[in-house]
């Protein structure tokens, strides 16, 4: 059985560390916010090369409050991309604002930087764009848009801690950087949790207002704002776990480079790597056309797999609001049909990586074989 994460071997190599954090809070009775949050929000802002960091109760919430202290609200709109998470978009339409999508980069599943221009408008007040399975988006071009056009640019990094473009850390690059603790993202709590990092001293005291009820100081509440709080035992967890995020990051690294390896002189399309780029693999996903059949026989062979994302969040019932439509996008309609995440994981060992790869291989090889093959013209 080879799972597509296992985070109760993570559990056990950290266990009495951890139990222990968690123990101290209770006795302390420092249940939200509090002294390990505090150390936590340091921690994590140096860890990316950033001032300062907020934390609060989710990434999703992360990216709502980002978007609000850059004063996005209804008749606004945020450009970002289809292939995503739903989150980001529940993002900016909490604000009033509305979702505007461009197309993502085949290659690297990221935003497409040469279709932002024709996508502002006079409403437009950000862009947010998704470092997509671990490799940031190709931030250059995009600041230098944003700057030109007087935008924000808000990184959802929720899937990149740690990763590097041009030796810059995702979530430092933006005006503001948004983080997810979810369990299985790479940095993951024992709950739910988020932050956002920042090098503005401004946003970063309006973001602390609105997660906590938009108060100064208790009882004066100077913004209408929400309960957002990073609780402390998620904070406690998360300072633990922060230790061992770059050896388990290079785990990564080096469990994809052996699927490169394995999948160097197959037809298995690897993923595309910027020469720029510190990839940390939160995904390791591959292309195939003939994705459900390769789902079900990997899974047969105890392989599980996972899909990032079936439906592109133009194409969702929930966003049928916003009136795309199928062929808008047909980057990111390809990589939903398409993409398949195998097993990524610090503690994928070498042999589980082989039999993952062994059983891709095969599948790969009997794709090519005429049986498969498109029919040929016939004289
Ligand atoms: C996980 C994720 C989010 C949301 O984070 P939560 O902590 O689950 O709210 C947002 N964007 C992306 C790209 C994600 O992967």
């Amino acid at each position: 059985m080879v799972p597509f994460v296992d985070l109760k071997a993570q559990y056990r190599s950290i266990k009495d560390e951890v139990n222990a954090a968690i123990l101290g809070v209770i006795e302390r009775c420092e249940f939200t916010l509090g002294s390990e949050v505090a150390a936590f929000e340091k921690e994590f802002a140096a860890y990316c090369q950033v001032e300062h960091g907020i934390g609060v109760n989710t990434g999703t919430s992360a990216l709502h409050l980002a978007l609000l202290a850059a004063g996005v609200g209804p008749g606004d709109e945020v450009i970002t991309v289809p292939f995503t998470f739903v989150a980001t978009v529940s993002a900016i339409d909490y604000t009033g604002a509305k979702p505007v999508f461009v197309d993502i980069d085949p290659k690297t599943f990221t935003m497409d930087v040469n279709a932002i221009e024709a996508a502002i408008t006079d409403k437009t007040k950000a862009i947010i764009p998704v470092h997509l399975y671990g490799q940031t988006a190709d931030m250059d071009p995009i600041l230098e848009i944003a700057r030109k056009r007087g935008l924000v640019v808000i990184e959802d990094a929720c899937q990149a801690h740690g990763a590097e473009y041009k030796g810059r850390r995702a979530g430092s690059m933006g005006h503001m950087g948004c983080f997810s603790f979810y369990p299985g993202k790479n940095l993951g709590a024992y709950g739910e949790g988020g932050m956002v990092v920042t090098n503005s001293p401004d946003f970063t005291r309006t973001i602390r207002m609105l997660r906590d009820w938009g108060a100064e100081k208790k009882y004066q509440h100077v913004l209408k704002g929400y309960n957002f709080r990073l609780e402390g035992i998620q904070g406690a967890v998360l300072r633990v776990k922060l230790k061992y995020l770059e050896a388990w990051t290079e785990a990564r690294r080096a469990a994809a480079a052996r699927y490169d390896q394995w999948f160097a002189d197959s037809n298995v399309p690897t993923p595309y790597v910027r020469p720029d780029a510190r990839h940390v693999y939160h995904l390791y996903a591959i292309r195939t056309q003939h994705r459900q059949a390769w789902q079900d026989t990997l899974l047969a062979q105890g392989i599980q797999t996972g899909i990032h994302y079936p439906t592109p969040v133009h194409l969702l019932p929930a966003f049928a609001d916003l009136g795309y439509e199928a062929g808008q996008f047909p980057h990111a309609e390809a990589a939903a049909r398409e993409v398949l995440s195998l097993p990524m994981f610090p503690e994928l060992t070498a042999a589980q990586g082989e039999q993952v790869a062994q059983a891709v291989l095969a599948l790969a090889s009997s794709a090519d074989a005429p049986a498969d093959a498109p029919a040929a013209t016939v004289a």
